[in-house]
């Protein structure tokens, strides 16, 4: 195949940061992505709907003016977050999600929620008002090997969430082990995932083998072989549950490659690009289509994108890094050749 065309396909789980980064990293998700669902982890988080709305401009004036892309925005939930909150967010046509870190399990998580269970108010109120939550589902616990720890919030916490709101929607973020997968494939419809390109295209020997590649290192981290291959799998099984979710999250390269180094890769330069070629080297380009462009969209309850985009068999060399001097952003696959390129 030399090119694939496909309807134009939206970002379920999307960094963008704010300021300088955002003027740098807004105009590659817009050439790819219609939509996108807008991480909250700012600092400060964005947890009300007035904030949101303030950076959702702010988000608008970093698009270039020839394309035409609409942030999806969601709210940071905390433990302080009103009911009040809840319904005033599920009122608005501009918010449509809360998301739910635990307290320090990612980049600006302290804001998180410290114990889960105290917040079931708030979940009930989602359920009611039918706002989808959005899960980073790892537990914190010092004690728990980092590589286990995703495994263990489904165990902990995300079972009993989902036994106890079962009409709750709930998208289990980057999913990145097998277990996460079966559970997802077990749970009703309410119940889906998003998957990130650098899970689907690497092991952990792409972190540690060779040298220490801060460029690989997110949250959850990736994991071995065996993982990877079941999230290939679901994600190109045709199953609506599992759709595209980036996760793209951009950091500045001196905090990426310093002594502790930042979690998160930054993919939104060619982001359809690298889920093409997982999607080619699992035989299943034809699969692509609707995990990139129509679950998530069904599953957000919102229209399917008009428009295509097209990918051809190009191949083309990753920039070393996007942005000026020490405003860079090192890319996943910097000074690598991608064997797809967007048109
Ligand atoms: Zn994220």
């Amino acid at each position: 195949m030399k090119t694939l065309t496909i309807t134009r396909p939206d970002d379920w789980h999307l960094h963008v940061r704010n300021g300088a980064v955002l003027k740098t990293v807004m105009p590659h998700t817009a050439r790819q992505f219609a939509r996108a669902i807008i991480m909250p982890n700012l600092k400060p988080p964005v947890t009300t709907v007035a904030q949101a709305l303030i950076y959702r401009e702010e988000i608008l004036a970093a698009v270039p003016a020839d394309l035409d892309f609409t942030p999806l925005m969601t709210l940071y939930l905390t433990g302080s977050t009103t009911t009040a909150e809840i319904k005033k967010a599920a009122e608005c046509e501009h918010i449509h999600a809360f998301k739910l870190y635990p307290a320090g399990a990612t980049t600006n998580s302290d804001s998180g929620v410290a114990d889960i269970k105290a917040i079931y108010p708030l979940l009930a109120a989602m359920e009611r008002h039918d706002l989808p939550l959005l899960i980073h589902g790892e537990v914190t616990d010092d004690a728990c090997d980092i590589f286990d720890r995703e495994r263990v919030f489904i165990d902990t916490y995300l079972s009993d969430i989902t036994r106890n709101f079962p009409g709750l929607r709930i998208v289990v973020e980057h999913v990145t082990t097998t277990e996460a997968v079966q559970f997802v494939l077990a749970s009703t419809p309410n119940i889906a995932a998003t998957i990130t390109p650098q899970h689907l295209l690497f092991n952990r020997n792409a972190i540690l083998a060779g040298g220490i590649k801060p460029h690989y290192y997110c949250l959850p981290i990736i994991k071995r072989e065996s993982h990877r291959l079941a999230l290939v799998e679901a994600a190109t099984s045709g199953n609506p549950k599992f759709f595209l979710g980036t996760d793209s999250a951009p950091h500045l390269t001196s905090l990426k490659e310093n002594a502790c180094g930042c979690a998160g890769c930054y993919s939104a330069h060619a982001a359809l690009e690298l889920y093409a070629e997982a999607f080619e080297r699992a035989d299943a380009l034809n699969k692509l289509e609707a995990f990139a462009s129509f679950y998530g969209a069904d599953f957000y309850r919102l229209p399917r994108n008009s428009g295509t985009v097209t990918l051809e068999k190009t191949a083309w060399k990753v920039p070393a890094v996007y942005g000026k001097n020490d405003l860079s952003i090192t890319p996943l696959k910097a000074n690598e050749e991608l064997p797809w390129k967007l048109q």
